[in-house]
């Protein structure tokens, strides 16, 4: 299910290298360095089969800091249940789900590092059923409905075991984890049936689940591996709706903090190319640069972008204003998002069947209370299936005409 590397390497240093001081003798002028630091790594590994190996190096290095070739490195593990290790080579087997302290000794100095044996509980995956990843901190909500939403942003985790984030932005998305939950619940209740829900549970500050791995995570094991089971829920759904209906619709959530309360709908495309008049967007190289570049193989473009039946503005007739949309046609020259990494590899801009768009949520009205979070919620929904049932020829009630008793 996952793509995630049989075992995931460096990260921040947490245990530092002992340094003995030895007594020299003297006299001897040839005599070899004694080993003053030993350094091992990887600090922290993940190893996600049973079965799996890893090698482990130690760095030797004599009082003045150069390295010593060929010292003998004695190997141990403290819980050997978990993995063993080879104490000549440093080659660790994983054995069962746990983790174990390594350490490397040579002569009086030693170094540990860290060995976690995880192997992910599930790679099928039941419509209504919830599955978390590691420590809880991604959760996919399995669906049902050619329709997946990611919230990014909305998580408060702070584990101590994970660093905080040291560029980037590290603000939430506030209420955004909850709009998603409430949007699922929404379309439940309208449709008898489940989006997929893909939702980050650690704090910004933690881990930016929209961006690519390096200032995602910033190079923090942890961080990476929720990374990677986070895109990797977001696959397995992509693949389960291309399978059931060979096209769809994926939505990511977040929450801006710009002045306008309105909501901004990204596709990829720039605030300039939404300032073109409508001949001049309807332009090949435009769509092969957006998110819904597969569903406008089937609908025209600028409809899809502008027009009264694009997601916008269904959503302005359903009393939330929105960029764009036939009455806001571009930003107006006023802050904008244009969609982000996840928009970009989850949408179809590269290819593929899945179709992307990027939501977010002004404050006021769309998620500042619960029953603001409802109502937009609800009117989301409603969108959906008409924008699904006009673009995708997808009914997403199971039973319409019970549906409607439902309202
Ligand atoms: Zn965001």
């Amino acid at each position: 299910m996952m793509s995630s590397p049989r075992a995931r390497l460096i990260g921040r240093k947490t245990s530092g290298a002992l340094v003995a001081a030895l007594a020299l003798g003297c006299g001897e002028g040839t005599s070899p360095p004694a080993p003053a630091n030993v350094t091992v790594s990887p600090d922290i590994v993940i190893i996600d089969s049973i079965g799996g190996t890893v090698q482990f190096i130690a760095d030797v290095r004599d009082a003045r800091s150069a390295a010593i070739s060929g010292a003998s490195v004695t190997w141990s593990v403290s819980n050997p249940v978990v993995a063993t290790i080879d104490a000549n080579t440093g080659l660790a087997t994983a054995i069962t789900l746990g983790g174990t302290t390594v350490t490397a000794r040579v002569a009086a100095v030693s170094d540990e590092a860290t060995l976690e044996v995880f192997v992910p509980s599930a790679t099928v995956f039941v419509a209504g059923e919830t599955y978390f990843g590691r420590r809880q901190y991604i959760e996919y909500l399995a669906g049902d409905l050619p329709v997946i939403v990611s919230a990014p942003h909305g998580g408060n985790l702070e584990p101590a075991e994970i660093s905080a984030r040291t560029s980037g932005v590290t603000t939430r998305d506030l209420n955004t984890q909850e709009l998603a939950r409430a949007f699922a619940s929404a379309l439940f209740d309208r449709t008898g049936r489940r989006a997929h829900i893909i939702i980050n549970r650690l704090h910004r500050n933690r881990l930016d689940a929209n961006r690519e791995i390096v200032e995602a995570a910033q190079g923090d094991v942890f961080g990476e591996w929720a990374w990677a089971e986070y895109h990797g829920f977001i696959e397995a759904a992509k693949q389960s709706v291309d399978e059931q209906y060979g096209s769809g619709l994926y939505i990511d959530l977040h929450g801006h903090g710009h002045d306008i309360q309105r909501l901004e709908l990204g596709y990829l495309l720039a605030a300039s190319d939404l300032e073109l008049p409508d001949n001049l967007l309807d332009d090949p190289d435009l769509v092969n640069r957006s998110s819904i570049r597969a569903l406008a193989a089937a609908v025209g473009f600028v409809e899809l972008v502008r027009g009264a039946t694009s997601l916008g503005g269904l959503l302005a007739q359903e009393g939330f204003p929105t960029v764009p949309s036939p009455a806001q046609p571009d930003p107006g020259g006023a802050p904008y998002f244009t969609g982000g990494y996840s928009t970009a590899r989850h949408g179809s801009r590269d290819g593929g069947s899945i179709s992307g768009v990027q939501i977010e949520a002004n404050l006021i009205g769309v998620r500042d209370s619960a029953s603001a979070r409802a109502a937009f919620a609800d009117a989301l929904a409603g969108t959906l299936e008409a924008f699904m049932a006009m673009h995708f020829q997808v009914n997403l009630a199971l039973h319409p005409s019970t549906a409607i008793f439902r309202r």
